[in-house]
């Protein structure tokens, strides 16, 4: 038998075609998804003006239920961390992070991760599956809710969770068009950021969804050799093709994008490798947002010293890269980088 569909993977279109071929109204899809996505419904009873008969339908066609939560967890910052178990008991990460000026969603788009980055705890049990659309917005539900009940509603989407977005293409878009859109939770493109580990040919296929989304490279690289021994996707997709595709990305979109680039102690937080990326990123128009190395037991680095990590920082700025030190939150969660998965 063929499993309910979860009502979630559908689009307003979708929804709305479905409605014609059961003889009801194409208006109850926008009811319905507001019932869903801004009124936090996580039941078709709950929705009240939604005729009976039609509510009797949709719970024998579709799945509308919250997530099993195995485990949540307050940091004393703020930061809240949700470990959810799906149906087939695949674990996923899903992060809240509020800060003076925003609430951020940390949202994960794969059960583990195939890519294995050398400094990731993602990877380490490696990769399970993609997550469905659903699980996708499911997660932002959740989190939502938890943003509204600590009255910091949420403001922010970034897909820096477990798994590597563009891998999971076609449900990422359609998870991304339900979440931007004023019928569905409504976050502005421009609060929503796609976090890649650098997947070249998806790169240039995003700079053609006219999305108006934030995108961040994960470099971690400052040259071909680095980044093949930290990332081995680059062996792949090696550094002058992403940054490349980068450039391409820039002059199609218009949008600028920012690079993500680990501080590790003596091997990417060197004079060698500020020289490297100054060469690189000469005449490119970018962010470089510098994240601390955060401890994951399975590999020997180590984070470089506040004095190091400056003196980088300070040396990309006089040549004009612009770089901010990413400030490490919810760390006594192991909110970091599916480091709570791996425990579990
Ligand atoms: N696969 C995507 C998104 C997930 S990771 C990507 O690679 O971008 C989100 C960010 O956290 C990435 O920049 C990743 O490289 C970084 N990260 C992973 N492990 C880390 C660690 N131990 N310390 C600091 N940053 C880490």
């Amino acid at each position: 038998m063929i499993p309910h569909p979860d009502i979630r993977d559908l689009s307003l279109e979708e929804l709305a075609f479905y409605l014609k071929t059961v003889d009801a109204e194409p208006f109850r899809a926008r009811q319905i998804f507001e019932w869903i996505y801004q009124k936090g419904a996580w039941s078709f009873e709950a929705m009240t003006n939604v005729p009976k008969e039609l509510r009797e339908r949709l719970k024998k066609g579709f799945i509308l239920k919250a997530n099993a939560i195995t485990q949540k967890i307050t940091s004393a910052d703020g930061t809240v961390k949700f470990l959810f178990c799906l149906h087939d008991g695949e674990k996923i990460e899903s992060v809240l992070i509020p800060t003076q000026s925003r609430t951020t969603a940390c949202i994960s788009t794969q059960a583990g991760c195939k890519f294995g980055c050398k400094f990731c705890a993602s990877g380490i049990g490696g990769w399970k599956r993609d997550l469905s659309c659903a699980e996708i917005v499911t997660q932002v539900l959740h989190l939502k809710e938890e943003a509204r009940q600590t009255k910091r509603p949420l403001s922010h989407i970034v897909f820096m969770g477990t798994g590597e977005p563009l891998d999971n293409f076609i449900n990422l878009m359609k998870a991304v068009r339900i979440i931007n859109s004023d019928q569905g939770i409504n976050i502005g493109a421009r609060h929503i950021t796609i976090s890649t580990v650098g997947v070249v040919p998806k790169i240039k296929e995003l700079a053609q969804e006219g999305l108006q989304v934030e995108l961040a490279v994960s470099l971690h690289g400052y040259d071909n050799p680095s980044r093949n021994v930290l990332m081995p996707v680059n062996r792949k997709y090696p550094f002058d093709e992403l940054i490349a595709a980068c450039r391409g990305y820039v002059r199609q979109t218009g949008r600028q994008i920012t690079f993500e680039y680990i501080l590790i102690k003596d091997v990417t937080c060197t004079d060698h490798a500020a020289a490297n990326l100054k060469k690189a990123f000469k005449g490119i128009i970018c962010k470089m947002n510098l994240i601390p190395y955060n401890p994951v037991s399975e590999f020997d680095h180590q984070t470089p010293s506040r004095e190091e990590m400056l003196k980088f920082k300070n040396s990309l700025e006089a040549s004009g890269i612009h770089a901010t030190i990413r400030t490490p939150r919810g760390k006594d969660v192991n909110a970091a980088c599916g480091q709570l998965r791996l425990k579990n």
